[in-house]
């Protein structure tokens, strides 16, 4: 039995993501702690996939069933979430127009010309620039962009930042606990502790409603790599609330099962500190695993440090969830030009 029984989805990723173990990693940390990652940076052929994808497959059946043509939504300029919004209209066959807004304070040369902008230029989406900076909430810029698209005759449909306060936005990773589940009972054991990055807060409040149904919430860890955790957090318990009633989880969840780690967002969103850069060296030189400064090297930042803390018993397994988000690492090639 699912707690998504009653909803639809479209697909758009190839199914359940592989989870791997990672021995290099596990053993340059120590050994004591054994390291898993769920690959949802592999999840589709669509535009290099990611976890944005998982929430629009409970997102898309809405847009369908209200006729929208074009698909309206907001992010950075080196936006993983633009992309996949980009991905899913071509997909469909529809209209996209994604307003992007300077979220990082970055000068790298090619930074609005590589990666994530590059692909969803490609996909056809209209990418329109604006110069507001970094918010998770709901901005003029995007009301605007949804207004414009209603100016022409079309049919927008509204999907917000990181298509988390959207209605369907947390059902993707309730998916994603089910998931976990069922391939623990094959594997023959569970994790102990989960590791997600946080910023828009769907992707952790999806985990936490579901992994609540297993009572097992509070091994969720979120890492905030927003910089603004006051945020973030009220985001995700807001996100959490709607969800467990959308889902009918029967119960509420508790403010201690919503664990949010604020250590490793510094300097800045979308700024990666020198132990970030350490951080994706490490697991692209003992795993060839690609994480990229603005989300999964902050989280996994966090776990490494987390695991050389003694954070975690010895013995633990942990299973790092790989969101996605590699290709922003081109819009950061000053920082790796020597590797
Ligand atoms: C959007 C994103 C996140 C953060 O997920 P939220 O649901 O916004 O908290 C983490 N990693 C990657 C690669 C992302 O694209």
């Amino acid at each position: 039995m699912s707690l998504l029984d009653k909803f639809d989805r479209y697909p758009l990723t190839f199914g359940p993501t592989p989870i791997e173990h990672l021995p290099r990693l596990t053993e340059a940390l120590g050994g004591d702690v054994q390291i898993y990652a769920k690959r949802d940076d592999c999840n589709s052929g669509l535009a290099m996939g990611g976890n944005k994808l998982r929430k629009l497959e409970y997102i898309v059946p809405d847009a369908l069933k209200e006729g929208a043509d074009t698909l309206v939504s907001i992010g950075g300029v080196q936006s993983n979430h633009t992309r996949m919004v980009a991905a899913t209209a071509a997909k469909l066959g529809m209209d996209c127009v994604v307003v992007q807004e300077k979220w990082v304070p970055h000068f790298d040369a090619v930074y609005d010309r590589v990666g994530n902008i590059l692909m969803t230029r490609l996909m056809g989406a209209e990418s329109r620039m604006v110069e507001d900076g970094f918010d998770i909430g709901i901005r003029k810029s995007w009301e605007d962009a949804i207004q414009s698209v209603k100016d022409r005759g079309g049919k927008p449909y509204a999907i917000p930042a990181g298509a988390s306060v959207h209605k369907y936005g947390a059902l993707g990773y309730i998916g994603f606990a089910e998931e976990v589940a069922q391939q623990e009972a094959d594997l023959g054991f569970q994790f102990d502790y989960i590791v997600v990055c946080v910023v828009t807060g769907s992707t952790q409040a999806g985990m936490i409603v579901g992994f609540s149904a297993q009572d097992r919430a509070d091994r969720v860890i979120g890492i905030d790599a927003s910089g603004t955790p006051e945020q973030t957090r009220a985001q995700v318990r807001q996100i959490v609330d709607n969800a467990a009633e959308l889902v009918d989880l029967g119960r509420p969840v508790r403010d201690d099962e919503i664990v949010i780690n604020e250590d490793y967002a510094y300097p800045a969103y979308g700024v990666p500190s020198e132990e970030t850069n350490e951080a994706i060296r490490l697991a692209a030189r003992t795993e060839a695993m690609m994480t990229d400064p603005v989300y999964e090297g902050k989280s996994m930042q966090g776990m490494i440090d987390l695991v050389k803390k003694g954070f975690f018993p010895k013995g633990s397994k942990v299973l790092y969830a790989h969101l996605g988000g590699a290709p922003a690492l081109n819009g950061y090639s000053y920082y790796y030009r020597e590797g």
